[in-house]
């Protein structure tokens, strides 16, 4: 049986998708020199400003320094959609290409194994940087809690946990952060088929969501629940 270790072309194969030095293969995080507003800024020697909650009377009003799914934004918003994004790939890549490796399945030639292996580094690498207390933080420094309009469930919850679904599977956190997801993986989709009308609609939704998400988050933690 073919064994991957981390030595070999595999070492060293670690870099960032959406870095500043090199953009994510499928360009769904653009910064520095690879967003495409470029031309935008030479014309009006401005860059856009941040699309983020911009319906009226919301307006970021930052100017953007970034795009995620083509979308101009600022770094607080444009840090947290990029990490939605590049955490719904990686959850994407272990779902789809390294389910094959899964014990419980049959069995691949060792040939492909160590491809799907060496292959799968960089992006395992990825993943774990898109998890835990950067998103975390990335979310709270977008949404900072405004409890006027958290959700009604998660102002429940966390006022009176053991009549709101203490001991549940998912806290209303978890909720929004796998409704996220999803939005997240709709959008790649619309993304990659260039819909970019359905990109901004979904980025409105998705906005919605995260927010709640945050809000959970600073209320589940503020209440000892998280
Ligand atoms: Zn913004």
């Amino acid at each position: 049986m073919t064994q991957v270790t981390s030595s070999g072309s595999g070492e060293g194969a670690e870099f960032r998708i959406g870095s500043w030095e090199r953009p994510d293969p499928a360009g769904i995080v653009l910064r520095g020199e690879a967003v495409g507003f470029r031309g935008y800024v030479e014309k009006l020697g401005e860059p856009p400003v941040c699309y983020v909650g911009s319906r009226p009377g919301e307006a970021c009003d930052q100017p953007a320094v970034m795009e995620v799914y083509d979308i101009p934004m600022c770094q607080a918003h444009g840090q947290e959609a990029a990490a939605g994004a590049l955490e719904e790939l990686a959850h994407d890549f272990e779902q789809e290409i390294k389910r094959p490796m899964n014990p419980y399945v049959r069995r691949l030639s060792p040939h492909i194994e160590r491809a799907l292996n060496l292959a799968s580094l960089p992006r395992d690498k990825e993943a774990r940087n898109t998890r835990g207390g950067e998103r975390d933080g990335d979310l709270l420094r977008a949404f900072p809690l405004d409890r006027g309009r958290a959700d009604g469930e998660t102002l429940a919850y966390v006022e009176d946990p053991d009549n709101h679904g203490r001991g549940r599977q998912d806290s209303p956190f978890d909720a929004f952060m796998q409704d996220r997801m999803l939005l997240h993986r709709h959008m790649r989709l619309a993304f990659e088929e260039g819909a970019h009308w359905l990109v901004e609609t979904l980025e409105r939704e998705r906005e919605g969501v995260a927010a709640q998400a945050a809000y959970a988050l600073a209320l589940e933690r503020a209440a000892g629940l998280a």
